[in-house]
């Protein structure tokens, strides 16, 4: 008998029959004997018609209007869902991020979960109800509704697991566990039996956005017993934990991730002297636009060239602030392109193992794939690559490490 969180993202949750089945899932754990606490996202699409919407009533919507307004879906799943399962006869309640005690920054959009004060929930479930709560929502010191970032629900999933020291956090997915690639992308993917939380925390940054990565975070953090599993099948799903068993067969990397959310800038023609790099940098980081890979050319008559990567929505802003410090900078001009990907391997092997980078690059050289930079980590190679490349270096690099060098679970 324990504490069970369960967390089920939007397309297990998209239609009526869906929630039915989400219903069935949490009530059979229920039947068990558990206290279930379930953390729901928003149906569908419903996030980004959401986004759509608002953009037809005013494109420049402050941050606080569009999370009041996108904190609405992940409302409509619980209640919807708490509804289902009082059809079935089972005692149940939904609460929102503030009833639940999910408490935020301000950060309106992205913000932070500063901590859980889960008084309710745990009233609740001492009266033996579910309890249903809104994922992806908190509420900041001056109770105005926040949300965490897009996949948040998965974050809010883990904390409310580490405040209720739960037993086992169980995010349901359309997907049955975490796999060597996206495995809507790559075919042959494998799927993991367990993968390490350093491991997981890299590949979510990455790009796999099968789990949020701060949901990967906190789970280290507060070592919370977390899965992922389909709501589709049924199957067990990939443990995520700290240690993970030894492997027959040695393999150097977990698995290959690819992020289409990246743009490249390019400043050109700089002076070769010192402070150039910080001026630039300390100019994007007051913006507090985050930098990825950065690359600097050498230096060739007196100028030299600075190239970094961005998210793309700091692209705008981030050409903005070069433009407006032309002069100080003292540039030729700036290239911009967000027709770009970043496609990485990922795993705790390589740290011992140099032959990883030229396995990689040898993989993209044979598939014809040109790569416009590189950037690497002890766990980690990244290299961008065009937009129309992205999935192919992905599969090309996939059947490299996993089809050669033999597999992984
Ligand atoms: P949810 O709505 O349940 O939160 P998401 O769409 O956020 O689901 O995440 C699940 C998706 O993550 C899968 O459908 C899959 O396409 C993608 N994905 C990317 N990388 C991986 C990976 N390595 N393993 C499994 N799924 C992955
Ligand atoms: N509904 C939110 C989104 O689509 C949060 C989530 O699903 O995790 O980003
Ligand atoms: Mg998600």
């Amino acid at each position: 008998m324990g504490l069970i969180v369960q967390k089920f993202g939007g397309s297990s949750v998209a239609d009526a029959d869906r929630i039915r089945n989400v219903a069935r899932i949490i009530t059979e754990t229920y039947r068990r004997g558990h206290k279930v606490v379930v953390i729901l996202s928003a149906q569908g699409d419903t996030t980004d018609d959401l986004i759509t919407k608002a953009a037809e009533i005013n494109p420049e919507a402050s941050r606080r209007e569009m999370d009041m307004l996108l904190a609405t879906g992940e409302q409509v799943s619980c209640a919807l869902c708490a509804m289902a399962i009082e059809a079935m006869g089972y005692p149940v309640i939904s609460l929102t991020g503030w009833q639940s005690g999910m408490k935020t920054n301000s950060s309106f959009g992205n913000a932070r979960i500063k901590r859980v004060v889960p008084e309710r929930v745990l009233d609740e479930l001492d009266r033996r109800s579910i309890v249903l709560v809104t994922g992806f929502q908190g509420v900041n010191k001056y109770g105005d509704i926040t949300t965490l970032g897009r996949g948040g629900s998965d974050t809010s999933a883990v904390a409310m697991a580490a405040a209720l020291q739960a037993d086992l956090c169980q995010i349901f997915t359309d997907v049955d566990g975490i796999y060597t690639a996206d495995p809507r992308i790559v075919k042959n993917a494998r799927k993991l039996e367990e993968i390490t939380f350093d491991e997981m925390l890299e590949l979510a940054t990455l790009g796999a956005q099968v789990l949020h990565n701060r949901s990967v975070e906190l789970a280290k953090r507060y070592n919370v017993n977390l899965e992922v599993l389909s709501s589709f099948t049924g199957t067990p799903g990939t443990k995520v934990k700290e240690v993970v068993k030894p492997m027959m067969e040695k393999t150097y990397i977990s698995g290959v991730a690819k992020d289409k959310d990246v743009a490249r800038l390019a400043v050109i023609g700089l002076a070769d002297e010192p402070g150039i790099a910080f001026r630039i940098f300390s100019l994007m980081a007051k913006e507090k636009i985050n930098v990825d890979i950065i690359l600097q050319s050498i230096g060739r008559h007196s100028t030299k060239d600075i190239s970094f990567t961005v998210c793309k929505g700091d692209l705008e802003q981030a050409q903005k602030v070069l433009d407006e410090n032309k002069s100080l900078l003292g540039f030729d001009h700036v290239d911009v392109s967000d027709n770009v990907a970043k496609v990485s391997v990922v795993g705790a092997g390589m740290v011992n193992n140099s032959g990883v980078a030229a396995t990689m690059f040898e993989a993209l050289y044979n598939a014809g794939i040109n790569i416009n930079m590189i950037s690497t980590s002890e766990i980690k190679i990244s290299v961008l690559v065009n937009i129309e490349d992205a999935d192919r270096a992905t599969q090309v690099i996939h059947d490299r490490f996993f089809d050669e060098y033999g597999h992984r679970d």
